[in-house]
């Protein structure tokens, strides 16, 4: 079987681009703000739970806590309460605190428009530093959690486990400008068709390019994908086998997940 050379696996990369954005032409960010403290805010308020979850409480949030300051000086209680709908509301309004105090402290209260910078702050990482960059101040940046590397391992574009490398790999295959909306793509992807357990392959517009259409439900290396998968199963051609396709029909013939 033919491998897939780089430049083979960088043009069918920028093919599965081209069709999430046919595919998803309205893909945005899903959190609700209008400066960069309320998306910084937002984004940390998004773990383990749901954006649309966030949305309910941010705009009381937002209107009680207009500045980093306001933030630093909460009571923190009134603060828990706020934010109790999100999960985790002891961890997360501590957390905003601190984020407000080390905006206060550090940079004059103004949320920084540097990657190099944003990391510093508490509870913030290179993913939510990318959100906000990309979001906020139109800085191209690859947002990258556990969704976004299990889409980018069964396209076969990486085997990369680690966060850092994935967003390395996805880098170097699709151009800077493409990299936020790009991720929002993924980001739709995974919560409408590709699902963990079961993807909707059968429904799914990638399976052309897709060198884990139709293996069946496992994230990551165990679906088989990865660039080392995608040399070896002829992902190139467009030409899975029918065999283990129809097999993986099969496995997928349950309803489709998601919206
Ligand atoms: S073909 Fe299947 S595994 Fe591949 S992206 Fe689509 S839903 Fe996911």
């Amino acid at each position: 079987m033919a491998r897939e050379t780089p430049l083979a696996l960088t043009r069918r990369a920028r093919r599965i681009n081209r069709v999430l954005t046919e595919t998803y032409p309205d893909a945005h960010c899903e959190l609700d703000f209008t400066t960069p403290l309320e998306l910084l805010v937002a984004t940390v308020l998004a773990a383990q739970t749901t954006d649309v979850r966030v949305n309910t409480v941010t705009p009381a949030l937002f209107a009680r806590y207009p500045d980093a300051l306001a933030y630093a000086q909460a009571d923190r209680a009134e603060l828990e309460d706020l934010v109790h709908a999100t999960g985790f509301f002891r961890a997360k309004a501590a957390a905003v605190t601190g984020l407000g105090q080390a905006l206060v402290d550090r940079f004059d209260g103004v949320v920084p428009r540097r990657l190099a910078d944003l990391v510093t702050l508490p509870g913030v990482g290179r993913k939510t530093a990318n959100v906000v960059l990309g979001n906020a101040f139109g800085v191209p940046g690859l947002t990258v959690d556990t969704h976004f590397g299990r889409l980018v391992r069964r396209f076969g574009w990486t085997d990369e486990e680690d966060p850092v490398k994935v967003e390395a790999a996805v880098a170097a295959l699709l151009p800077r400008a493409e990299w936020t909306m790009f991720s929002h793509r993924v980001i739709w992807h995974g919560r409408r068709c590709c699902d963990a357990r079961r993807p909707a392959c059968e429904r799914c517009p990638l399976t052309r390019d897709c060198p884990s259409a139709f293996l069946g439900a496992t994230p990551g290396r165990a679906t088989g994908a990865g660039p080392t998968a995608a040399r070896t199963t002829g992902i190139t051609a467009t030409t899975g086998t029918a065999a283990r396709r129809s097999s993986g029909a099969r496995r997928n013939s349950g309803p489709p997940p998601g919206v």
